[in-house]
Formats: structure tokens, sequence, C-alpha cells
């Protein structure tokens, strides 16, 4: 079953929403060449924890970090470490923010310094596939159009779709149905009061990937970038509101 939130409800997670979307200002000040993941975990846990709220990664299935810190071809969940950025690297930072009994998500990639055209493709146009899929975000609507959505935006800018990583419903619980893949078309009607976690990830060359022997962080398997844009929304009778942004 897919959870409809009260209006109630929504109001909180848009105050978890918030606070994720804070976070993320915040980090964003912070990332630049020499500084290491971990500095930015630290900075993380500190900004959340200081306005109420619980980082909602930290000890998920024993995840060790706050946030995941994802570098070049890091797909998801890299953890945070001594790992120094450098000069054109790109880095995807995935946060959850526990607040009042509710959950956000947002993945961003940022830029660190100057980044190759490649990479500012990379980083465009996966971002504008989370636009377009969102685009399509309306009750009554079949889930199937935003995937599609999606897919087709990687496609046409020579991107490759990530299978086996998905978006999700989110609200009490960090993961709730339904499913969302970022290709194919899911049977899924949309209803006003769904919060979901909308959140392509596409590569800069194949879609496949490994798991390395961290158990955690997921690499693409030709070494090529990845990248990773998500926000929180919920379904309304319009369209949809973005709760992970300004
Ligand atoms: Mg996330
Ligand atoms: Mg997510």
């Amino acid at each position: 079953m897919i959870n409809i939130k009260t209006d109630k409800e929504i109001e909180l997670m848009k105050a978890a929403g918030h606070l994720n979307y804070l976070t993320h200002q915040y980090l964003k000040e912070n990332i630049k060449p020499g500084v290491t993941t971990s500095y930015l975990d630290d900075l993380a846990y500190n900004f959340i924890t200081s306005k109420g709220g619980t980082p909602s990664f930290k000890n998920y299935q024993g995840f060790p970090g706050s946030i995941c810190t994802s570098i070049n071809d890091v797909v998801v969940h890299g953890i945070p470490s001594k790992q120094v950025l450098k000069e054109g690297d790109i880095i995807a930072i995935d946060i959850g923010v526990l607040y009042k009994g509710y959950h956000s998500d947002s993945a961003w990639t940022y830029p660190v310094g100057k980044i190759d055209k490649e990479k500012e493709h990379l980083l465009e146009e996966t971002k504008n596939a989370l636009y377009k899929g969102l685009s399509k975000i309306k009750n009554g609507v079949k889930l199937g159009e935003v995937s599609r959505a999606i897919e087709n935006h990687a496609k046409e800018n020579g991107l490759s779709v990530v299978h086996e990583l998905v978006g999700h419903g989110v609200g009490k619980n960090l993961h709730e149905k339904p499913d969302i893949p970022n290709y194919g078309y899911p049977d899924v009607e949309l209803k006003t009061g769904m919060t979901l976690a909308i959140e392509p990830m596409l590569n800069l060359g194949t879609r496949n990937i490994y798991l390395l022997e961290d158990d955690w962080t997921i690499v693409t398997r030709d070494g090529k970038p990845s990248a990773h844009f998500e926000h929180t929304i919920v379904v309304t009778d319009e369209g949809y509101e973005i709760l992970t942004g300004e």
C-alpha cells in the first residue's frame, strides 16, 4: 500500500525537507579542493543536529556516515573518509534528514573547482532529467510517465540509466512504497498526498555497476563518472511541490 499523507504530515515533511535543503546549501559552500569527505560529514552531522534533526542515514543498516559522499565513478553510498577532494572531481552528496518523525531525502552532485566538459554535461543533463521526470507528476498520472521521461532524457543526451537503484516513497520511513525506477513504465497511479523521492542516477559510460568490498560503495564498471540528483516531492492535484528546494 502506498501512504497518502495528511495535510499535517505534509507540513512536517516540509520542515524535514527544508532542513535538508539548508544542509545542502551549507555543505556546498565547503566543497573545495583539499577538504576530506569526513570533514563534510562532520559538518553535516553538526548542522542537522544543531537544528533539532537527525541524519537519517547514520547507522541505517549499519551505514557509518551521516551523509553519502560519492566521488567521480562512485554512483551512490560512498562512505565519508579521509579521501581528499581534488580540483576536477565531482561529488554527489546524498542527505537524509529525520525531523519530528518524518524523513526527507535529497542528493545533489557538485563540481570541485573546475571540471571538464564531459562532467559538466553529465551534471547538467542528470539534473535536467530529474526536472523532466518531475514535470510529469500530477494526481492521476501513471508513475511510468515519470520514469519514461527520465529515461528518454538520458538517452537523448547519451547518458545511461542505472537500473539496480531506484527512487522511492518517503515519510515516516526513509524508504516506502512505491519503487521508482528511472526507466521502464511502472504501472502505479500517482495520487495527491503521496510523498516521493525521485532520483535519477545517470552514467557517462555504460549503466553497469558493482559493489565494493565495503558492502556499501557502488561504482561504475567502466570507471567513468556518475551523477545523482534527488528531490523529495509531494504530489498535488495540479502537479507537485518540491519539499527539499528553496
Ligand atoms: Mg538520497
Ligand atoms: Mg532516496
